[in-house]
């Protein structure tokens, strides 16, 4: 898994800078707060965060109800669930391989869920109470795209996952 924290150097003109966390460096880890819309889940994640990006796939689409999901993840030893394990209904589409969607029971948010082997958190960007000090990188699964979502905008686009994924299998 790529190591990368892209930081927000200035909060004024987002300028990414890409900073690349050998173990002397885990001192610029973040620490990052989120919950549901109704406040009965509260979590909390430490940095550094594998990945950010936008995917536009249709499971994304309609576990969100929009154009894209925005994501990023973290190893399990760098998530802690503080407050609501009772709240979070999961669900595992069946057809998948791994994709999965964990939400409130009461208010429907995405919260962060566990891949199916174990091995990842991801946390939907939407649900975090606090600024990652990471933007995204990448749109994935760009050619599922809705036409009428977003543009590309900088970011670079993947038909599906990056090649540079593969190795690791993804999370559908
Ligand atoms: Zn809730
Ligand atoms: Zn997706």
């Amino acid at each position: 898994m790529q190591v990368l924290l892209y930081l927000v150097a200035c909060a004024n003109n987002n300028l990414p800078i890409h900073v690349n966390l050998a173990e002397e460096n885990m001192s610029v880890a973040t620490i990052v707060h989120g919950s549901c819309l109704c406040g009965a889940i509260i979590y909390e994640a430490t940095g550094p965060f594998h990945v950010m990006v936008h995917c536009h796939c249709s499971r994304c689409r309609k576990s969100t109800g929009t154009g894209h999901a925005t994501n990023l993840t973290v190893a399990p030893s760098q998530f802690r669930l503080l407050k609501g394990e009772d709240s979070i209904s999961r669900f595992d589409l069946p057809r998948a391989q791994s994709f999965g969607k964990w939400f409130c029971h009461t208010c429907g948010c995405p919260v962060p869920r566990r891949t199916r082997d174990g091995t990842l958190i991801v946390i939907p960007a939407g649900s975090l109470d606090s600024d990652p000090l990471l933007s995204p990188t990448d749109h994935i699964f760009w050619d599922s795209r809705a036409s009428w979502g977003c543009s590309q905008g900088a970011l670079s686009v993947h038909g599906g996952y990056p090649e540079s994924w593969r190795k690791h299998g993804g999370n559908k």
